[in-house]
């Protein structure tokens, strides 16, 4: 969004209030400027110069968790989120708790790879005594070896087609496994696969803190190197890299990966889970719960209420950033549930169950 779209967009708001309805944090806060509505008055007033960009402005549009679900809801036709993105990147230098996380992700995109092995070797000596303590959040153990380190063609003999994986960062880093429980179910059902060394960040967190330059050279990169692979599709396992591709990226860089698409997407349009062989898979499937939505710790605990109340066994999601937050809550409230990705369960329908 350039500044003039901006400053159009802050002067249609007629402070209705329909687009806070469904605004998480306000939900949760009940503080006016805790919700959309605030957040665009507070915008508008820091563009007309009543209001001055301070710290405390700047943790109010930062507080917004980005979820979308004031998207379409303004009558006036506002682009809510992409009008608290630019906020945000006009109070980046006032947000104190990003700072340091903004100057780290500057030097940590180029070299992810790096960043992340002296990360883990901090995480194995530092963490665990923290954790202990409570001083530090669930962080799941870094890889040493990225689930894009794999990347090569997987050949098929059968070859029904031809998929690339996108597998984004919580994969590569914190969940490797997803990317083999992926690889082995589309090599059972045929198609060839291919991983792409090459894959960066989708620059979603970067985007989070203002930091739109960053975000625009990591969609380009991206854009680059996956528009080149001959696949049918590349298949995305996180549902916040598979957003930010489809409908950020041709906003912020006017194109985008042409043929990204949700790894559920792909599963049902091409029949995936009828096998023929995995009927008990289908069972346990229905029998768990099956959820989508992006948590934030704020609304922590209503989450943390509504998956004890369904006495489930085992939670599953299909985004890894959310497999961390639920993780987060199950230690913090002693819950017993097992926390898993779609395609593990998928897999086990498919191929069996692990080996321990
Ligand atoms: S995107 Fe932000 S402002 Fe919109 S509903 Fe979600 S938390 Fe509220
Ligand atoms: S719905 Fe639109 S016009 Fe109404 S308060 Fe929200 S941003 Fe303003």
């Amino acid at each position: 969004m350039d500044d003039l779209r901006y400053s159009s967009e802050l002067i249609k708001c007629v402070r209705c209030g329909a687009c806070k309805a469904l605004c998480p944090t306000y939900l949760t806060a009940l503080d006016e400027t805790m919700g959309s509505r605030g957040r665009i008055a507070m915008l508008g007033a820091m563009k007309s110069g009543s209001l001055l960009p301070s710290s405390r402005l700047s943790d109010k549009i930062f507080s917004c968790i980005l979820c979308g679900a004031c998207r379409d809801l303004c009558p006036t036709g506002i682009d809510i989120l992409e009008t608290i993105y630019h906020g945000r990147v006009k109070l980046k230098n006032f947000y104190r708790r990003g700072r340091l996380f903004s100057k780290a992700a500057k030097f940590s995109i180029p070299m992810m790879n790096s960043v992340f092995f002296i990360l883990r070797g901090m995480q194995k000596i530092f963490y665990q005594p923290l954790y202990k303590i409570g001083k530090l959040p669930y962080i799941p153990e870094i890889t040493s070896v990225p689930f894009k380190d794999s990347a090569q063609v997987y050949k098929n003999t059968k070859k029904i087609g031809r998929v690339a994986i996108f597998a984004g960062c919580a994969v590569n880093y914190f969940y490797p496994h997803l990317g083999g429980s992926l690889l082995n179910i589309l090599l059972a059902r045929g198609y060839e696969v291919v991983v792409l060394k090459g894959e960066v960040c989708c620059g979603s967190p970067m985007r989070a803190m203002g930091l739109e330059e960053e975000a625009i050279a990591l969609a380009r990169k991206n854009v680059e190197l996956f528009n080149r692979v001959r696949a049918e599709a590349i298949l995305c396992m996180c549902p916040t890299c598979t957003m930010v591709i489809k409908r950020e990226y041709p906003l912020l860089i006017n194109d985008t990966i042409e043929k990204i698409m949700d790894v559920n997407e792909f599963f049902i349009k091409n029949d995936i889970l009828n096998s023929g062989h995995n009927s008990p898979g289908e069972l346990k499937i229905r029998r768990r719960i099956v959820t989508y939505q992006d948590l934030s710790e704020k609304i922590g605990h209503k989450k943390n209420r509504n998956i004890s109340d369904t006495n489930a066994d085992t939670l599953v999601t299909s985004c890894p950033g959310c497999m961390i937050q639920f993780e987060n809550i199950k230690r913090q409230s002693r819950l017993d549930i097992d926390i898993v990705h779609m395609v593990e369960i998928i897999e086990e329908a498919m191929c069996g169950e692990k080996a321990a």
